[in-house]
């Protein structure tokens, strides 16, 4: 009997997935776009990191709040609140940890992985998310949350 060979799907950790985009990714991605990404702005007070923009940062990538909070979550396991478009993490984050976590978020979930554009959507598709590109049409598997 001969059983036709399938590729397995090869389920991509969240780590292996992270190492294959930033392979793939020149560095001056961030630079030669003429897309406008945004900054964190954040500052220390007392034992709290106050992330005053958040919800401006994920609305001016056009990406849910929600999204990006979980995936600051991951990055950083800590205890936090949204109060008012700001996000209050507990223990302290310099500004430079703040934006490098949100490049991060821009390259997993902004960032067309063919083209590197951001000019992206979230769609769903075989209610599974992915990123298309409007630029390129290329889709892309988001990292899980
Ligand atoms: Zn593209």
């Amino acid at each position: 009997m001969v059983t036709t060979e399938k590729t397995k799907d090869n389920p991509l950790d969240y780590n292996s997935l992270l190492d294959r985009l930033y392979m793939s990714l020149p560095t001056k991605t961030l630079e030669s776009t003429r897309f406008e990404l945004p900054t964190a702005d954040s500052i220390i007070q007392g034992k709290q990191t106050i992330w005053k923009n958040f919800s401006k940062c994920s609305k001016d990538l056009k990406r849910e709040e929600n999204q990006m909070y979980k995936f600051v979550m991951k990055e950083i396991s800590t205890s936090s609140t949204i109060v008012n478009g700001t996000l209050v993490l507990n223990g302290i984050f310099n500004n430079f940890k703040m934006n490098q976590i949100l490049e991060k978020y821009i390259k997993f979930f902004v960032l067309c992985s063919a083209c590197k554009k951001p000019d992206t959507d979230i769609v769903v598709q075989n209610s599974v998310k992915i990123l298309k590109c409007t630029a390129c049409g290329a889709t892309s598997p988001l990292p899980k949350l």
